[in-house]
């Protein structure tokens, strides 16, 4: 089932998610649900509060990114990360690892607005996955770069709160339009 994506200005996008406290069904259709509407929408990630629901849950797949490289290493083995793809990570935990690096970033709840951001290269993350089993894994390039985007979500934070002003400033018209759109959504469904 394909589910609403909430856009800048709707509050769900700042309330921090829950831990699933069980990794049942309900969490798995969700996470089907979540992959169903990213596919939809050609994004690379999801994170529950995203769909309006405060849950620490995300999905991400990298598997259509043909030209910016990411990498994986499952218990210190280099692995293919298309083979992971769609991955769904509920309670993730992250430790940031290497220097920062700059890339360009994107949100399915900023419809066309792309800003670089600076983040730490790489991520360990320790997360359950859709049967409610451990898995850890370390990550760089853009599998890292999504990881911590959809931690943020999890968390409240948005990628345009990583900005620096000077790339938001550029952005802010954009960003005040799409607020106010959503401003006036909101308010038409009251
Ligand atoms: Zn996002």
């Amino acid at each position: 089932m394909i589910l609403e994506i909430v856009q800048y200005g709707h509050p769900a996008l700042r309330q921090p998610g829950r831990r699933v406290e069980a990794v049942n069904d309900e969490i798995r259709q969700l996470a089907a649900d979540m992959i169903e509407t990213m596919h939809q929408a050609e994004g690379i990630g999801l994170a529950a509060p995203q769909v309006g629901r405060a849950l620490q849950l995300f999905v991400l797949d990298l598997s259509a990114v043909k030209d910016r490289p990411s990498t994986l290493e499952i218990n210190g083995q280099p692995t293919d990360p298309a083979s992971v793809m769609p991955l769904v990570l509920v309670n993730p935990e992250i430790t940031l690892l290497g220097p920062p690096a700059a890339g360009a970033e994107g949100c399915l709840s900023f419809p066309e607005v792309y800003g670089e951001i600076v983040r730490p290269e790489g991520v360990e993350v320790k997360a359950l996955n859709p049967q409610g089993e451990p898995v850890a894994f370390r990550c760089g390039g853009l599998l890292s770069r999504a990881v911590q985007h959809e931690y943020d979500h999890l968390r409240g934070v948005l990628f345009i709160d990583r900005m620096t002003d000077h790339v938001r400033q550029q952005l802010q018209p954009e960003l005040d339009r799409l607020m106010a759109e959503t401003r006036a959504r909101l308010g038409r469904a009251r």
